[in-house]
């Protein structure tokens, strides 16, 4: 009897099971911390299904916006846009974060989405409206074995240099024939393959062959670098409650002396945004706020800590301002004729690797598009040949370690043991090699070519 009474004393909390599985997020706390949307598309391929169908059918009814089940059931470029938020500070973040915890039993995904920013920036300017991703991350993760997925960086508009590799963020689909921009979410998505073909989006850095001095400016990192600390200053945060009028006050005393006009003029942002701003009529866009921060000399999170961060004078930073206080402009005149020159110097030239017509835009200080309303032919045979020589690449790779696999089994099975794939990638040190679809036909010819079935 003692014994039953101490039993039934005994509460156990009592967890409900989950309708989906509870997959983890990757990355919290740090500067690459997950997406929501990524999550999504990781939870639509643990339960074997697409996006569509998991959107449609569980995260669409929950949320309960009768737009959104519209939207879902039509499919369409209507999708990604209404997705394009999930990311974010808005409602539309806020719903779709209590949908998923809710399916999933998790409390953390708030912490894939910008929420905890949503009193520092307005909406406007601060998301991507098509995905864009660094090539080298995904195939670094690749080669390590590790979850592939999209961090939240990658979906700030203002990133647009990945600053562990130094590399342009990409946002086309790789496949020449493809060439798609890839929606935020579509019924398809699946973290690193293109939606529309399948292509695996991922590129060997020495593939790329970038040169860090013609590919992105200090200015492009420097946002790159302020908006990942500020992603893991927020990370495990709820809110972050910032008076930014203040600090804009306290910094506008301490370099100018209180005078407005003349910070506006070094921060290099029009006089009457910049008072709207300081009056905290209208909140700073998150490039204006790393306009100032570049000019002082500062990070972003720096610039949100109170007290504000005492600025020696030398260190604001004079490259980025002319001495009539304006940033120095894009080259404006084209200059055809030496543009023609260097264009067919590139494709007589017989350096390798080839280089892509984004990296001879870059070098030129051009746009891409401009290049090819003036030289169209030009620009496709360079980018055609650019193509080929990324092609040949790969399969140079791929037969090279085809053959590595088939020497390996050959020596895997004269050791008496068995070529799983895991043994085989372990052999070949190269985890995850037969992820690869050709690797891995490589792998069952050889088993066959060994009598094995
Ligand atoms: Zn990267
Ligand atoms: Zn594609």
């Amino acid at each position: 009897m003692e014994l039953f009474d101490k039993c039934s004393l005994i509460s156990e909390p009592y967890r409900l099971p989950s309708r989906l599985f509870s997959i983890n997020p990757v990355g919290i706390g740090s500067h690459l911390s997950e997406s929501l949307t990524s999550f999504i598309g990781r939870l639509a391929n643990a339960h074997c299904v697409h996006v569509g169908i998991l959107m449609a059918e569980e995260i669409a009814p929950i949320m309960g916006k009768d737009y959104l089940r519209k939207i879902v059931n039509r499919g369409g470029k209507g999708y990604s846009d209404c997705a394009v938020g999930f990311n974010g500070i808005d409602t539309g973040a806020v719903d779709c974060v209590a949908a998923i915890n809710h399916l999933t039993g998790r409390k953390d995904l708030k912490y894939l989405t910008l929420l905890a920013l949503s009193n520092l920036f307005p909406t406007r300017g601060l998301l991507r409206s098509t995905r864009a991703w660094c090539p080298v991350c995904y195939c670094e993760w690749h080669l390590n074995n590790q979850v592939i997925y999209e961090p939240l960086i990658w979906y700030v508009k203002e990133v647009e240099v990945c600053f562990m590799h130094l590399v342009p963020l990409v946002s086309n689909c790789p496949n020449s024939k493809c060439d798609h921009p890839q929606p935020i979410l579509n019924r398809y998505t699946r973290p690193g393959y293109c939606f529309k073909c399948g292509e695996w989006l991922g590129l060997e850095y020495k593939i790329l062959e970038l040169d860090s001095n013609h590919h992105f400016t200090i200015w492009q990192l420097f946002k790159s670098y302020c908006i990942g600390e500020l992603i893991e200053y927020s990370s495990n945060k709820d809110e972050i409650i910032v008076d930014i009028p203040n600090q804009l006050r306290a910094y506008v005393r301490q370099i100018t002396n209180g005078n407005v006009a003349a910070f506006a003029r070094i921060a290099n942002i029009p006089k009457v945004t910049f008072w709207d701003w300081y009056a905290g009529k209208n909140l700073p866009t998150l490039g204006g706020l790393l306009n100032i921060c570049f000019c002082l000399g500062i990070t972003l999170v720096q610039f949100l800590l109170d007290p504000p961060k005492p600025i020696i004078h030398q260190s604001i930073n004079s490259s980025f301002i002319q001495r009539n206080g304006k940033r120095p402009r894009q080259r404006s005149s084209f200059d055809k004729s030496a543009v023609e020159q260097y264009l067919v110097s590139v494709l007589d030239s017989d350096t390798e690797p080839a280089p892509s017509m984004l990296r001879v835009a870059n070098r030129l200080g051009y746009h891409r598009k401009q290049l090819y309303k003036y030289f169209p032919k030009l620009c496709r045979d360079i980018s055609l040949r650019y193509q080929k020589y990324v092609k040949q690449q790969r399969k140079m790779r791929i037969d090279n370690t085809s053959l590595e696999v088939d020497e390996a089994i050959r020596r895997i099975i004269n050791s008496g043991r068995y070529p799983t794939r895991k043994v085989v990638e372990s052999e070949i040190n190269k985890p995850g090699a037969l992820k690869e679809m050709q690797i891995r036909a490589a792998w069952r010819k050889s088993l066959q070519n060994n009598g094995i079935h």
